[in-house]
């Protein structure tokens, strides 16, 4: 067990965070930072020590590769090489989304350690677009690899407290920024050459949409889960294993009312689109508690925002079980549903 300190990332704090993180991440540690969509677990990605300590307080298996933050366009050809045929295509993505919520999927620059990637040929990279996490990249001079600051398979962290529940005692240090702006993970893609159009294939749904990203090319959603081994060929993300996002308490997706059939002796807890009475199934059942991902008008940016810190919450409030209202799935649901699919799953 190690001491896990948490240093605040206010305007009065903000120069003091910035050295603390890029000291530690210099000498080869981990730190956890804050990105607009979940916190990040970040390590010097050229310090093969540095990524193991991120698998190693993650528990996450060497199968499953992280995502490298650039903190500029320059530093991607450091980690990425982008082929000829598709570069137009990625010029017009990183103008319209980056920094932003958009992890690409690109043929592996050799100098990246084949831990980083976990043996694959490509690498997954993107530019955040929290400022205390692109001035600590670009403090420290080196990308950062830095998947979700949680053990492998639960809830993405939102919040330092979130984070510090995950991982205290596994690693040095934590910068709180505040609550993250989109709260779900990046939407990953890989781009390939179409016959007409460039085809993009959405391995992991997140805040840029299928309707935001159809203008750059023919959309593609993954044709059915593989090992992963190959994502040249346009595959699954590995981090696209059915269970995942996991609260421990068992989560019912609840895609038709009458399909549910409650044990009177357990405790059921809602998970509500809207929380309002009438809508949704607020009233289907004495619920022991109903959380709302966005009350009153329901709106899914806010629905997506929420959506880890209402299942951490529901996580602790002792229920039996947590059952989820579907939302409808288009824009932002898309993404809400797939991670309530892979938390619903069983493990
Ligand atoms: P996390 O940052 O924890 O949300 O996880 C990163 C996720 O990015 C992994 O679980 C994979 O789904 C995905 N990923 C990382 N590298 C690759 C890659 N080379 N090809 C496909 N997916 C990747
Ligand atoms: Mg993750």
């Amino acid at each position: 067990m190690q001491q896990t300190s948490v240093i605040s990332a206010s305007d009065e704090n903000y120069k003091e965070a910035v050295s603390a993180a890029t000291e530690l991440l210099r000498a080869g540690e981990v730190v956890a930072l804050p990105t607009e969509t979940v916190y990040g677990l970040a390590g010097n990605v050229f310090d093969p020590n540095a990524v193991a300590k991120i698998f190693a307080a993650k528990e996450r298996p060497s199968f499953d590769p992280l995502i490298v933050h650039v903190s500029s366009r320059t530093e991607l050809e450091r980690v990425a090489v982008i082929p000829d045929e598709i570069q137009a295509t990625v010029e017009k993505l990183l103008n319209a989304f980056w920094p932003g919520p958009l992890t690409l999927i690109l043929p592996k620059h050799p100098d990246v350690p084949d831990l980083v990637t976990s043996g694959l040929n490509t690498v997954a990279v993107r530019q955040s677009a929290s400022k205390i996490f692109r001035a600590i990249g670009k403090e420290l001079g080196q990308p950062l690899a830095a998947p979700s600051a949680n053990r492998f398979g639960r809830i993405s962290p939102t919040s330092a407290t979130a984070v510090h529940k995950e991982l205290d005692g596994r690693i040095p240090l934590i910068i709180d920024g505040g609550a993250c702006a989109e709260g779900l993970e990046s939407t990953i893609i890989h781009i390939a050459v179409g016959e007409k159009r460039p085809t993009i294939t959405i391995l992991r749904p997140g805040p840029v949409t299928k309707e935001m990203l159809q203008n750059f090319g023919k959309i593609e959603r993954p044709k059915r889960p593989r090992d992963g081994s190959d994502v040249t060929q346009p595959a699954v993300a590995p981090g696209m294993l059915p269970s995942h996002y996991a609260p421990r308490t068992p989560l019912i997706l609840l895609e038709n009312a009458a399909d549910f059939r409650p044990d009177r002796s357990k405790k059921y807890g809602l998970l509500s689109y809207t929380g309002e009475p009438g809508k949704g199934y607020t009233q289907l059942y004495p619920w022991a508690v109903v959380e709302a991902l966005s009350p009153g008008n329901g709106k899914l940016p806010e629905a997506a925002l929420r959506l880890f810190h209402l299942l951490r919450k529901l996580d602790d409030a002792g229920l039996d079980f947590i059952v989820a209202e579907p939302v409808s799935e288009v824009g932002l649901g898309v993404a809400v549903m797939d991670r309530l699919r892979r938390a619903a799953s069983p493990a």
